[in-house]
């Protein structure tokens, strides 16, 4: 069945990736994220079935006309995928505060910003929350210790969803290791990021998570995936 779906930081990576299969599969979707332009292209590519619009996670007003975006142009809302992130990785004692911050807002805010915006809509379609995890939502790793409190943090929400809503709102936590996408090139510390860039490189694809989202997104209404973490086989 056809699902209305939403995704935010669907210009690169994940995000991409899981609107890419998604539309395959039959969906509609909204995509989201600041580059427009990754967005458009990607639209291009699924006329009619992938819709775009500008939404920053750290404004609130964009989220909230992001959902109504779905509900006007799709007529309701059945997933929202919450992929939008960042990790700015340093040692502590290097660390710059609005670095810190800046997690915070994207990883956590934003992501809250959108779980109270999308929530009345998904109780009354029996909708679906994804939140992108992180297997640091379960580990704390050293120079990377506020990336994984974000995530931390993300993993805790997700749960409360369950353990409040779970009768009305689905909702599922994707739990990745390292990912080649993107995501490592915000680090700007250099030492760390040529050291850990080999790593992300030899990652798992997006395309590998997009199959755990889908897997987790096309479950039978009466199960609910909790949590999905996949690491790298090497
Ligand atoms: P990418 O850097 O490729 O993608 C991140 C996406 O988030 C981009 O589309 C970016 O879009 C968007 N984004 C960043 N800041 C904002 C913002 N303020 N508002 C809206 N969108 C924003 O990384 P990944 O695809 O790897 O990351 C996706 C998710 O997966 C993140 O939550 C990340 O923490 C998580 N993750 C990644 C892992 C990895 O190894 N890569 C491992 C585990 C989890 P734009 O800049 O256009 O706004």
């Amino acid at each position: 069945m056809s699902k209305r779906i939403i995704i935010t930081g669907a210009s690169s990576g994940i995000g991409y990736a899981a609107a890419s299969l998604l539309a395959k599969q039959g969906n509609k979707i909204l995509v989201s994220a600041r580059r427009t332009d990754r967005l458009e292209e990607l639209a291009a590519k699924f006329p009619g079935q992938i819709d775009t619009i500008k939404c920053d996670v750290t404004n609130v007003d964009e989220v909230r006309a992001m959902v109504q975006k779905c509900v006007d142009a799709f007529g309701g809302v059945d997933v929202l995928i919450n992929n939008a992130g960042m990790g700015l990785f340093d040692p502590l004692i290097d660390a710059k505060l609005e670095d810190w911050h800046a997690m915070f807002d994207v990883n956590v805010k934003g992501l809250l910003t959108c779980v109270h915006a999308g929530i009345p809509e998904l109780r009354k379609t029996h909708g679906h929350i994804i939140n992108l995890g992180s297997v640091a939502s379960h580990n704390v790793f050293p120079n990377s210790g506020v990336y994984c409190a974000t995530k931390h943090a993300v993993l805790a929400i997700s749960e409360s969803i369950r353990i409040e809503l779970r009768k009305e709102v689905r909702v599922t936590t994707i739990s990745p290791g390292a990912v080649n996408t993107e995501f490592i090139d915000q680090t700007k510390n250099e030492e760390l990021l040529k050291s850990y860039k080999p790593n992300f490189e030899a990652g798992m694809t997006a395309e590998l998570i997009a199959e755990q989202i889908a897997h987790a997104v096309n479950m039978p209404q009466s199960s609910n995936v909790s949590e999905i973490i996949i690491r790298p086989n090497s």
